[in-house]
């Protein structure tokens, strides 16, 4: 059986419409790459760290014999761990010891020349505070969903000793890795170490590995994405060819993709920015 006159044009028709559908859909122009990669979030978690790190002094010039200290502590709080922030103790004071030898520090049942109080939390931006004979310790902080995480022993140490160094007369180093770093009105330029040595603090070396980890996870991502980027940015606005088309919309997915993935790690990042000292 032939096609008759009327079932002819109704393929052509059709035809015609593919056609004209293909044609569109070749044609489309391609999505830009508005996908920023988020580095000014991890700026702003970077910054927040360095404004957190903050310490504040209330401690002013002392009179006794400053090679000769003891420190009592109050008993360590259920919710922390003991031999955690024992070892701690233990720390801060072979920190200034080993770099010290003419002094002692000495652990004693009560009434030390400094007291040490252990705070859950003391509040936001601040680890340590030294008044008199009493020294607050805050032991952790709250992340962003507001669970409670200890402070390494590391990060307790440093409190310890930074709020040791206050009570041995010291004020605020200008320098970020300092162990006496503070900014603020007690912030000496140029800072005095009144004849001691200064402990290094172990904060660079290891509060910061966890968000290490993340910042290298991202800067991985980072050059995936600079590098799509660039062969995506290759194709024209306009792209007549099926496949090309394909292809460069492949690209741009794995651009979103790696843009989401991107910001999932900024905000780990800005989570932990919130727990660390
Ligand atoms: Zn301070």
């Amino acid at each position: 059986m032939g096609l008759s006159g009327g079932k002819i044009i109704g393929i052509v028709a059709v035809l015609a419409i593919v056609g004209i559908v293909l044609f569109a859909k070749s044609n489309t122009n391609l999505p830009s790459t508005n996908l920023e990669p988020p580095i000014e979030n991890v700026d702003s978690a970077l910054t927040l760290i360095v404004e957190n790190s903050e310490n504040i002094i209330t401690n002013t010039a002392n009179s006794f014999n400053k090679n000769y200290i003891t420190i009592s502590y109050d008993p360590i709080p259920h919710y922390a761990n003991d031999n955690h922030v024992r070892n701690s103790i233990s720390d801060a004071i072979t920190q200034w010891t080993d770099e010290n030898p003419d002094m002692t520090i000495q652990l004693v049942e009560s009434n030390g020349d400094v007291q040490i109080e252990w705070k859950k939390v003391i509040f936001a931006g601040h680890t340590g505070l030294m008044e008199g004979s009493i020294m607050d310790v805050e032991l952790g902080s709250l992340d962003c969903n507001n669970n409670w995480n200890q402070y390494s022993i590391f990060s307790i140490s440093d409190t310890i000793s930074h709020e040791l160094g206050h009570y041995i007369g010291l004020e605020h180093s200008a320098e970020p890795t300092h162990l006496m770093y503070g900014d603020d009105e007690f912030t000496q330029i140029p800072f005095d170490d009144l004849g001691y040595n200064i402990p290094d603090n172990h904060l660079d070396f290891q509060s910061w590995i966890e968000y290490d980890i993340i910042e290298n996870e991202y800067d991985d991502l980072n050059r995936d994405y600079i590098k799509l980027d660039r062969e995506y940015s290759q194709y024209p606005e306009t792209i007549s060819s099926e496949s090309q088309y394909q292809k460069a919309m492949q690209l741009y997915n794995q651009l979103n993709q790696l843009n989401t993935e991107m910001n999932i790690l900024v905000d780990e990042m800005n989570c932990i920015a919130d727990v660390t000292p």
